[in-house]
């Protein structure tokens, strides 16, 4: 058992046993034991492997999608660029970096950083030494002082905790994690059915429902649409709310039981992206997209940005930006040794883009003008 496997075994022989999101939360975010405040997890030797780690063009081409919303914005003299779970903080290093040729941005910019993880924290302190613009650290969006806004979130709702239901023949039970009589982590179902669920399903059938992204979600739609701005959300999930559950935990690039090594092993959800866009129109907010990331990189310029730099690069670097591009924007993973395909990052993944009224559409969010 891991170290927060023994508390959660304790806190729920204590207290009983904790709904599925309760034991997400913990596993990510536990103070002492969660998984991302006790390591840096990317990159190859770790567990998973994130778009801005695969190549500097994503922050590049972000960061002037920034720079383009604050002209949209009518250039205000300050303007918070906010992100939210900055992991490395190279999207932002490579973001700040490309919007050098618009030096006017980065003087009104205030970065802020959301993120929980003292850990992570070090390493974006580290990634972001260099920046011109001032950068400053929040542990939640509340605590980013009010303002004209641009709020990027890359992988950010996905690791948002979820809550798991099953229809029984008395109604939507909710997934609870108790201890067994071994003293071992196991899922059981809560003998009360939810009432307030009236999605209709067969026994048997499954519901995830993402109330922190959407509470998350209807937070900075608020805040947009006060103070203007808008946000990026680029994430993996799906575009209709659906039946089933997505739950997957990952360890050294490999899927594991989520319950087997609590806080070793990164735990996340596919992103309900038409719930997400339900909670920001709520909040009064305008959606566009979601788009396939593939897509919306082609829109912003990435096969103009790969030539530019192909052309200074040796060959091994040139293979290195061809092979980032093909996984970045490919609808269908290269066949394994297997042969079978799997949808690639281009397809998985969606941009959302949440604006204030005022704003016209966001770049990338129409298909470019015919040159
Ligand atoms: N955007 C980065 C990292 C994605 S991983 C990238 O694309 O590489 C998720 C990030 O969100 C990590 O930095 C993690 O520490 C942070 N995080 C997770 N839950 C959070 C929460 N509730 N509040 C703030 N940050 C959180």
């Amino acid at each position: 058992m891991t170290p927060l496997g023994e508390e959660l075994r304790l806190l729920i022989e204590t207290n009983g046993p904790i709904p599925f999101d309760r034991f997400m939360e913990l596993s990510l975010s536990h103070p002492k034991y969660g998984y991302y405040l006790t390591r840096d997890p990317f990159g190859a030797a770790g567990d998973f492997v994130t778009a801005p780690e695969i190549s500097q063009m994503f922050g590049e081409l972000i960061g002037l999608w920034a720079a383009q919303v604050w002209t949209q914005m009518d250039r205000p003299a300050r303007v918070r660029l906010v992100e939210l779970g900055p992991g490395r903080g190279s999207l932002m290093a490579d973001a700040l970096r490309a919007c050098r040729v618009m030096p006017e941005f980065l003087e009104a910019a205030d970065i802020c950083l959301v993120e929980t993880s003292p850990v992570l924290r070090d390493v974006q302190r580290k990634r972001l030494s260099g920046a011109a613009s001032r950068v400053a650290w929040y542990d939640a969006l509340a605590d980013v002082p009010p303002g004209p806004s641009i709020v990027i979130a890359n992988e950010f709702f996905d690791a948002l905790p979820v809550r798991h239901f099953v229809r029984t023949e008395e109604g939507w039970c909710e997934k609870l994690v108790g201890v067994d009589e071994d003293g071992q982590l196991f899922i059981g179902l809560d003998n009360t059915p939810e009432t307030a669920l009236r999605v209709e399903a067969d026994v048997g059938e499954t519901l995830e429902i993402g109330a922190s992204a959407h509470r998350a979600m209807a937070e900075l739609a608020a805040r947009l649409v006060s103070h203007g701005g808008a946000a990026l959300v680029v994430d993996y999930g799906h575009t209709k709310t659906a039946l089933g559950e997505t739950v997957q935990a990952l360890w050294r690039h490999e899927a594991v039981d989520p319950l087997e090594a609590p806080g070793e092993c990164d735990v996340t959800a596919h992103v309900d992206f038409a719930s997400l866009s339900r909670a920001a129109a709520a909040m009064g907010a305008r959606v566009s997209g979601p788009l396939a990331q593939g897509v919306f990189l082609e829109r912003l310029g990435i096969h103009e940005r790969a030539r530019v730099l192909l052309g200074h690069s040796s060959e091994a670097q040139a293979a290195d930006i061809e092979s980032a591009v093909d996984r970045l924007t490919a609808t269908e993973q290269r066949p394994g040794a297997g042969g079978r395909t799997a949808p690639g990052m281009g397809a998985l993944f969606k941009a959302l883009a949440v604006t204030s009224h005022d704003l016209t559409i966001p770049p990338g969010f129409e298909p470019p003008p015919e040159p």
